[in-house]
């Protein structure tokens, strides 16, 4: 089955990313990192409520007790969206300490802690890592020696974790404690093909198989871990596909964010839905997202 993808949002994005769907709220989470912007759209609307947070914002996770968490530049802040007042909770020493680092991608797992990664602006291999926040504010390195920090997810059964570092060209998978949020035994399971992009978010679906953004490869595609197979490819109208995740009132439409950043003049006006937010129907579910428990 090839699933068309349908513009739901002409956004002229930088850098879109971090999709997250609230189902209770029937909105749609997602940051403009360059921007500074986080943004909470209503599909069914059309309305779109838009938060200048002043520095990097890299993602975007409601909080169970109200209001959003934020990987901001060097750590977590919280938003109030009545308000539109965000403000700094954590600031990471090791990342501050080095000016062309930010965070970037970021999931709350299953226990409700929200993990983030960082990556070095500049081009500094291996200069970022991943953290987890716990619910009661601890921050931990989790992985160290990261280069671009990406997408995120945890299997059904809550006993392995998805990592991509988008370098790598592929899929790590951890065996995942979800009582501790301890990771171990990090193997490849998916490798990512050259010339087809570079793998940038994720997310998984009900089904228990991956769906990855291709930065440069103009889709997103559907993989079985397990077998490290390749089971469907999406086809976007623009090169740089960052991030997907499910919503919808039935949990079974793929939103997928996009960028104008990195492309050419030329590219640009060759590609003029760059920087939209994106909609599939790809014939298969997702789960509710995870939300920081903190
Ligand atoms: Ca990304």
């Amino acid at each position: 089955m090839t699933a068309t993808v349908e513009l739901v949002l002409p956004a002229g994005a930088t850098l879109a990313e971090g999709p997250h769907w609230d189902p209770r709220a029937q909105r749609l989470y997602w940051v403009d990192i360059p921007a500074h912007r986080v943004y909470v759209f209503d599909p069914q609307t059309g309305a779109q409520q838009s938060f200048d947070v002043g520095q990097y914002v890299g993602a975007v996770v409601p909080r169970a007790t109200g209001g959003l968490l934020l990987a901001v530049q060097h750590g977590f802040a919280i938003l109030d969206p009545a308000s539109g007042h965000s403000q700094p909770i954590a600031e990471i020493a090791a990342e501050a300490d080095e000016a062309d680092l930010r965070f970037n991608d970021g999931k709350c797992d299953p226990a409700g802690r929200f993990w983030a990664g960082s990556y070095s602006m500049a081009g500094r291999q291996r200069a970022g890592s991943l953290y987890c926040l716990d619910a009661d504010g601890d921050v931990r390195r989790a992985i160290a020696d990261v280069t671009v920090s990406n997408g995120l997810a945890w299997s059904r059964d809550h006993t392995t974790m998805y990592y991509i570092d988008t370098p790598t060209q592929a899929v790590a998978a951890f065996d995942y404690d979800v009582a501790t949020g301890a990771i171990a035994n990090r193997r490849v399971v998916i490798s990512i093909p050259a010339g087809s992009g570079w793998p940038d978010g994720m997310t998984i679906d009900a089904e228990g198989m991956l769906w990855v953004a291709h930065w440069g490869g103009s889709c997103v595609t559907r993989w079985d871990p397990a077998r490290g197979t390749a089971l469907e490819t999406i086809t976007l109208p623009t090169a740089h596909v960052t991030s997907c995740c499910f919503g919808g009132p039935g949990l079974d439409q793929l939103y997928i964010t996009t960028a104008r950043q990195g492309l050419s003049a030329a590219e640009l006006a060759a590609q003029p839905t760059a920087g939209s937010i994106f909609r599939a129907r790809p014939g298969v579910g997702g789960l509710p997202a995870d939300v920081y428990a903190g």
